[in-house]
């Protein structure tokens, strides 16, 4: 198992974040976007996956929806 980090890196920020805005069943730990700092709730396979990246020395990879769409503006707008 712990040998498969390295090689997963590249897939770290791919996989989507599930993300709601209250907790629900599976959505029980808070998040919060990297930039606007709101707080969300995500599941465990989420919330190990942002862990597993701080572990390795990344900042939270989780950005909202809202900031995400932002973001991309602003990268197509240059
Ligand atoms: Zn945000």
């Amino acid at each position: 198992m712990l040998n498969t980090h390295f090689e997963r890196d590249a897939d770290l920020f791919e996989e989507p974040i599930r993300v709601s805005r209250m907790t629900t069943v599976d959505n029980r730990f808070e998040i919060n976007c990297s930039i606007c700092n709101q707080l969300f709730y995500t599941d465990i396979d989420s919330i190990a996956q942002i862990n597993r990246a701080v572990e390795l020395g990344f900042d939270n990879p989780f950005v909202c929806d809202g900031c995400a769409e932002n973001y991309e503006m602003l990268s197509h707008s240059r």
